[in-house]
This record gives C-alpha cells, sequence and structure tokens, in this order.
C-alpha cells in the first residue's frame, strides 16, 4: 500500500516511523510520502492561507496549492483515491480500514489545518471525506496516521502474528475480552484458573464468552448490530446471569 499525505507538516508525520508501522516502512510492505502545498503556493512567502470570504474567525488553506500539490500527487499515484481528513467527513472505523486493505494500493490522504479547506478544493479533487471521531483537532495528519496506521495492521506480513489482528477490538464486531499475564498474583488478585488449565477448548469458550460480555457491559450499541449465533447468545446469558448475581452479592 503506497500513501501519499498532503500536508503543511511533513514531521508531524514521523510517529509511524516507529514500531508495528515503522517496521512495514523498513521492508516497505507500505511506503510513505509527503507533499507539501507550500511548494504549489505561486508567490514570494510561500503563502498557502488567506482570510474567509464573508468574513469569520481564522483563516482558510487556499486552493490553488493544494490543487498544484494534488496534480503532483496524482501523477505519481493515478489510480488513487483523494480522501481528506474532516471532522465533517463520514466515520473512518474498522470496516472502511478492511475495505481499503482490499481493495486498494494506493491513497492520497489530505490533512487540513488552520479554519479548515477552500470548498471549491473539495468539490474539484476530492473523492471522499473522513472523520476520526465527533471532536476537532488541529490539523488532518494526526487523523492521517491514524487512518495509515489501522489500514497497514490489517496488510499481510505487517502484524507478525496474524491472529493479533482477526482477534483484535472491532475486526469481528466485538470488544476484546479481558487479558492477564504475568505475575500469577498481583496484590491478591488472581487470573482466571480456566486460563492456567491449558484446556484450549475451555480457553475459547470463556475467550468468547468474555468478548460478547465485555461488549454488552461496555459497547451495547455493537451487540444490536450483530447477529448472534445460539451459543453464543448462550454464552452471552450466562456472563450476564454470572455478572448480575455478583452485583448482588
Ligand atoms: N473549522 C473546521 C470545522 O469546523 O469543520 C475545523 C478545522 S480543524 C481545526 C483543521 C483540520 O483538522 C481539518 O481541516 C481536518 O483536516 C482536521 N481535523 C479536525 N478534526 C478532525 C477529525 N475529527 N477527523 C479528521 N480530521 C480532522
Amino acid at each position: 500500500m503506497k500513501f501519499c499525505v498532503i500536508t503543511l507538516l511533513p514531521p508531524v508525520l514521523d510517529a509511524l516511523k516507529y514500531g508495528i508501522t515503522g517496521k512495514a516502512l523498513e521492508q516497505q510492505l507500505i511506503t510513505l510520502s509527503c507533499i507539501n502545498p507550500r511548494e504549489y503556493a505561486n508567490n514570494k512567502h510561500q503563502r498557502i492561507d488567506d482570510a474567509p470570504y464573508g468574513g469569520g474567525p481564522g483563516m482558510l488553506m487556499q486552493a490553488p496549492p493544494l490543487h498544484g500539490a494534488t496534480l503532483a500527487a496524482k501523477k505519481k499515484h493515478p489510480r488513487a483515491k483523494v480522501i481528506c481528513l474532516s471532522p465533517q467527513g463520514r466515520r473512518f472505523d474498522q470496516d472502511s480500514a478492511k475495505k481499503i486493505a482490499e481493495n486498494e494500493t494506493e491513497m492520497i490522504l489530505v490533512a487540513g489545518r488552520y479554519e479548515g479547506i477552500d470548498q471549491r478544493y473539495i468539490d474539484k479533487h476530492v473523492d471522499e471525506e473522513w472523520s476520526i471521531g465527533d471532536y476537532t483537532i488541529s490539523g488532518g495528519e494526526l487523523a492521517a496516521a491514524v487512518v495509515i496506521d489501522t489500514i497497514s495492521r490489517l496488510i499481510p506480513g505487517v502484524v507478525g502474528d496474524q491472529l493479533s489482528v482477526t482477534e483484535d477490538t472491532f475486526y469481528q464486531g466485538l470488544l476484546k475480552h479481558p487479558q492477564y499475564t504475568r505475575p500469577e498474583i498481583f496484590e491478591g488478585e488472581t487470573v482466571p484458573t480456566v486460563l492456567l488449565s491449558g484446556n484450549h477448548e475451555k480457553i475459547k469458550q470463556w475467550n468468547l464468552k468474555n468478548n460478547l460480555g465485555t461488549t454488552w457491559l461496555k459497547r451495547p450499541d455493537l451487540l444490536e448490530k450483530t447477529t448472534l449465533s445460539k451459543q453464543e447468545q448462550e454464552l452471552l446469558n450466562a456472563f450476564i446471569a454470572e455478572y448480575k448475581k455478583e452485583e448482588i452479592s
């Protein structure tokens, strides 16, 4: 997957040079390039922003430098969709990431700054607007990094053990069960005995029951979107019964 980010602040994307995405970059499972619209500003001071027509606070990114940067990006990535990061966009989620990882090989991501971007640029070049959540951050770079990291994890070979990805929260529409590691006793608290039993079938059942239970406790809205099998419904019922019993005692 080739990611190209149009940004005024390329160093913000350096976060991707570390950890899992850093390794993926080294192994060229993904590539990342940045194009700075300032290089396409047609004035002495490389200014790329101006005040909004009609008044209002702050400055807007002007269309012409972004237009130049996008033409350069499209030349390098002719098949890429142009995605603009925006709090007004469609919510980016695990399913959007899966679709991209399965169907696309290159992407151009546009990171806004200031009060946003001249609408004429968006109308001309942007295929989709994506939001990372219902809040406003100061620039699109961190949002682009979130999108790139999420998609990269789904590219075969990027995460060493593919199970870490398919068992991740959200991959199957559920939250992940609680997890424990050494020491076996911490401040008097023990680990659920089944996890120490070595019985793989029982551990699988416990994990699934607790995926369902954790989702019921923390994100019941996700369960409403999921059709549970008979066995899953029984496991969830058992979790709820145990939870309620513990609450009473
Ligand atoms: N004035 C704009 C508005 O009210 O819609 C917000 C501009 S914001 C301060 C600057 C840039 O940050 C946006 O152009 C966008 O690229 C990025 N941004 C802010 N919040 C975002 C979010 N939730 N998801 C994706 N990008 C976001």
